[in-house]
C-alpha cells in the first residue's frame, strides 16, 4: 500500500471525540449484530419513523394495507413503497466486475463494464446516458473519461422542475503494475448503485429526480491523491451541471464507495454535510444498524468534494478503514475473499431505508 497516499487521503480531524461507555475496539472483539427487520414493502411516514410488516396474503389485509399506504403517499407526497434490497444480486454485479480483472480510465476492461452498467440499468426500464470528457490536466498525458448515468423520473413528472439527488459511485479502479481488482474499492459501491437502481426505477418519486451516476476517474494517476489529480468523472460532471444551471436543483448528494468490507464499519466523515449524516445515523438505529457507524471523526477525500465545492450538500458513505491498518487498500489485498455479501446487504438496506428521508430533505 502507499501510505503517503493514504495520509493525504485522511487526516484525523481534532481529536477523537470521547468513546462512551462500553465501546470496544471493532478490530479486536466480535459485536453482536441484531437482526434487522426486513421488509417486503414498508411504509414511513413524515412524523413518525415506522417500519411496518406487511403481510398481504388476505385480500381484507391487502385493502387496509393499501389505504395506509395512500395515507402515507397523502402525508409526505412520496411514493413510499419500495421491493426489497437483494444482496444476491448486488454480490453478482460485484462478481462480474472483479471477473473483467483491473479496469483503470481508458481500459478495455472499464469500457466492458460501462457497457454492463448501460444494459443493467436499461434491463430495469431507465435510459443511461454517457458524458464524455477529455481531461489535459491528467500527469502523465491527457485522459478521457466517460461517465453513465440515468436519472430515475416518474411517469407525467416534469423533471426540469423537480429537485434532484445524486447517488453516485466510482466505477474505475486504480492502476498498478500488479493485479489490482479493486473488489472493494470501485466495484463494491458500484455493485450496491446498480441493485438500488433496480429498486428506485420500481417506485420512481413524484417530487424528487433520483440521479444514478456511475462516476469514471474517481482514482489519481499518480500513487499519491493530490488535487487536480483525482476526481476526475465527478469534477466534470458538477461543472457540466453548472454549466446548465442545473447544479442549483441538486439538492443533495450521495456518494458511495468502499463498502464491501467485511468487517463494515462506516466512518465519520467530517466534510459530509452533518443533516445527511444524521439522516445516516437515525436510519441505522431505526433498523438496528447503528454499529455499522463510526465513531471516530475523520476528514476522507472522495467524489463527495466535487459536489461540495458547488456547495451541494453531500454525504460520503464509505469505510475508509479496510482490513488490519487499511493494509487491504489500494493493494493486491483487495479482493471478494476480503469483501462480504452481507456488508452489501447492511448499506443496500441503509440507503432504501434512508431514501424517503433523502428526499424530504431535498424537498424541504
Ligand atoms: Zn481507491
Amino acid at each position: 500500500m502507499n501510505e503517503g497516499a493514504r495520509a493525504r487521503r485522511t487526516e484525523a480531524a481534532g481529536p477523537a471525540p470521547v468513546r462512551p461507555e462500553g465501546f470496544r475496539a471493532r478490530r479486536f472483539l466480535p459485536r453482536a449484530r441484531p437482526p434487522a427487520p426486513r421488509a417486503s414493502f414498508w411504509i414511513q411516514d413524515s412524523t413518525a419513523k415506522l417500519v411496518v410488516m406487511l403481510h398481504l396474503h388476505r385480500p381484507i389485509f391487502r385493502a387496509v394495507a393499501l389505504a395506509s399506504l395512500l395515507a402515507a403517499c397523502d402525508a409526505t407526497g412520496a411514493a413510499p413503497v419500495r421491493a426489497t434490497f437483494e444482496a444476491d444480486r448486488a454480490w453478482k454485479h460485484l462478481e462480474t466486475q472483479v471477473a473483467l480483472g483491473p479496469r483503470p480510465v481508458g481500459s478495455e476492461a472499464l469500457e466492458k463494464l460501462r457497457v454492463y452498467l448501460e444494459t443493467e440499468l436499461r434491463a430495469v426500464g431507465l435510459e443511461p446516458k454517457r458524458e464524455t470528457f477529455d481531461c489535459p490536466e491528467a500527469p502523465f498525458g491527457p485522459i478521457r473519461v466517460t461517465n453513465v448515468y440515468a436519472d430515475v423520473v416518474a411517469p407525467g413528472a416534469d423533471a426540469s422542475k423537480l429537485p434532484i439527488v445524486v447517488l453516485c459511485s466510482h466505477f474505475d479502479t486504480k492502476l498498478y503494475g500488479f493485479k489490482f481488482v479493486g473488489a472493494n474499492d470501485g466495484g463494491s459501491s458500484t455493485a450496491v448503485l446498480l441493485e438500488l437502481a433496480r429498486l428506485i426505477a420500481a417506485s420512481p418519486s413524484p417530487r424528487v429526480v433520483w440521479r444514478l451516476l456511475f462516476l469514471d476517474g474517481e482514482e489519481a494517476q499518480r500513487a499519491e491523491w493530490v488535487d487536480p489529480d483525482n476526481r476526475y468523472g465527478s469534477r466534470r460532471h458538477v461543472e457540466a451541471m453548472v454549466k446548465r444551471g442545473e447544479h442549483k436543483r441538486v439538492k443533495a448528494c450521495i456518494v458511495l464507495d468502499m463498502v464491501g468490507d467485511a468487517d463494515l464499519v462506516l466512518t465519520r466523515d467530517s466534510y459530509s454535510d452533518e443533516r445527511l449524516f444524521k439522516i445516516l445515523c437515525d436510519t441505522a438505529k431505526s433498523i438496528g444498524l447503528e454499529q455499522h457507524i463510526g465513531r471516530k471523526s475523520e476528514q476522507v477525500s472522495d467524489d463527495h468534494l466535487s459536489f461540495i465545492a458547488a456547495k451541494i450538500p453531500s454525504l460520503d458513505l464509505i469505510d475508509f478503514h479496510y482490513g488490519p491498518d487499511n493494509t487491504y487498500w489500494h493493494t493486491k489485498e483487495d479482493t471478494l475473499e476480503h469483501c462480504s455479501k452481507a456488508s452489501l446487504d447492511v448499506i443496500g438496506r441503509l440507503v432504501v431505508a434512508a431514501l424517503p428521508a433523502f428526499e424530504k430533505f431535498a424537498t424541504r
